[in-house]
């Protein structure tokens, strides 16, 4: 398989390893296979029943046709040692729950993917994967990468400004995985990546990736959990053709799915579901994009005003609008509707939602979708919004209270570009 780039056609052709390593073409578009292969969705729904590393195996060797089966199994396998569920609510909801990782998001799904390959296809010295993270992608690339040979992993977070539970993810591992807490803002952390990435001397001398969620590494595997999910759901629900309501903020997640739809996945179509970020839903309605700053809200891993992966997704509809607006519908809700979903699941089922899966939740009430939504997060891991919203605490999973309970460690670094490049250098 050969990728090609959104942008400049004549970035085409390129091979896996190389368009893994740049992240985003040097036109600054985006990577994409160059064909997309078809599957036999009775081979799908069999495998799904053994397992989930079964079915994602073969999806993975569709796509990856290049690297030997053999690797890829170890990819696979290694990736997804932990559960997937599909919990029904009651006849009308039923969720695909995606947190069950080791970091209790669904970018666990990409990142260890995305860390078993890297390690793979790097056949040279040794990379420096370098990530800014203002919590959750730092903790899913600190463990997706945790013990991956060749690779070393150097997360930078504001110190002070990521939760206590995030903060423990990323600075309990310790092996190849090197936090920085930065004296200073989200932003100063991913000025002084990008000034690192940019920095043509310091290259000559440290092998420097990035692991930001456009990565077609991370992005690919994402289509795997849709199969799974339909074949699930059917078999729970006897229905077929759902619709997938996805929790959008940079619109990874979505796209994958609408991957996965063009090899043959025979689902309806998608919610684009977001919180008051809204320029996706707005686009669907007004054929409008104004991307635009974002504003805080309470499912804060979905606060983007201007999703990469928008460009993919007009891509995959061959840059028809009107073909887009017919498989992806838009909903979006205020931060007061997401807390009384919260209240609202909890109190009729018992289940506690953290805030972005609870976006899903109200857009399958209120378009009245047959189908299923995706829970991206565990609950514990937002319990400052879900405790005063249901009025329990959430149980935190014991592999979060144990990083919890672990020696924190990691090193202080003034927010300057000189700073990260010495740290680099000597490192
Ligand atoms: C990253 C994230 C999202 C948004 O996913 P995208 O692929 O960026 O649209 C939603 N929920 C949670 C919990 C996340 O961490």
């Amino acid at each position: 398989m050969k990728y090609y780039s959104t942008r400049d056609r004549s970035w085409a052709g390129v091979a896996l390893a190389d368009a893994a390593f740049m992240g985003l073409a040097a036109d600054g578009g985006l990577f994409l296979p160059e064909r997309i292969p078809q599957v036999d969705m009775a081979k799908v729904e069999a495998l799904a029943k053994q397992s989930y590393a079964d079915m994602a195996l073969y999806l993975a060797g569709l796509l990856f046709d290049d690297v030997a089966t053999e690797d890829l199994e170890c990819v696979v396998r290694g990736a997804y040692d932990f559960p997937i569920e599909l919990r029904r609510l009651d006849e009308q909801f039923s969720t695909l729950e995606l947190f069950h990782g080791p970091t209790h998001a669904f970018k666990d799904f990409g990142a260890r993917f995305m860390g078993r390959m890297t390690g793979l296809l790097n056949t040279e010295d040794e990379l420096v994967v370098l990530t800014a993270t203002s919590g959750d992608t730092g903790s899913a690339v600190a463990h997706g990468f945790y013990n991956v040979p060749g690779v070393r992993v150097v997360v930078l977070y504001p110190e002070g400004k990521v939760s206590p539970l995030q903060e423990a993810q990323m600075t309990t591992l310790g092996g190849n995985i090197h936090p920085l807490r930065v004296a200073g803002t989200f932003d100063d952390c991913q000025r002084m990546v990008k000034s690192a990435f940019r920095d043509v001397a310091l290259r000559e001398r440290v092998r420097l990736t990035s692991a930001n969620s456009i990565n077609l590494l991370r992005w690919v595997p994402q289509s795997f959990y849709y199969f799974y999910g339909y074949c699930t759901w059917r078999k729970m629900t006897g229905r077929d053709m759902p619709t997938v309501v996805v929790p959008s903020g940079n619109y990874g997640n979505l796209t994958a799915g609408m991957l996965a739809r063009r090899m043959g996945l025979p689902i309806k179509g998608f919610v684009a579901a977001s919180n008051a970020n809204d320029v996706v839903p707005e686009f669907l309605l007004t054929e409008q994009y104004r991307p635009r700053k974002s504003v805080q809200t309470v499912a804060n891993a979905m606060d983007v005003g201007d999703p990469s992966n928008f460009e993919r997704m007009m891509e995959l509809c061959g840059g028809d609008v009107k073909a887009l607006q017919g498989e992806v519908q838009g909903y979006s809700c205020s931060d007061e509707e997401i807390e009384s979903a919260i209240k609202e699941i909890y109190e009729k089922y018992g289940y506690l939602s953290d805030p972005h899966s609870a976006v899903g939740y109200l857009a399958v009430k209120h378009l009245d979708v047959d189908g299923f939504y995706l829970s991206t997060a565990h609950a514990a891991k937002f319990g400052e919004v879900v405790e005063p919203a249901a009025g329990v605490a959430p149980v935190l999973p014991p592999s979060l209270a144990e990083a919890f309970g672990r020696e924190r460690k990691s090193m202080p670094i003034e927010a300057a570009d000189e700073a990260l490049r010495e740290f680099l250098l000597k490192m």
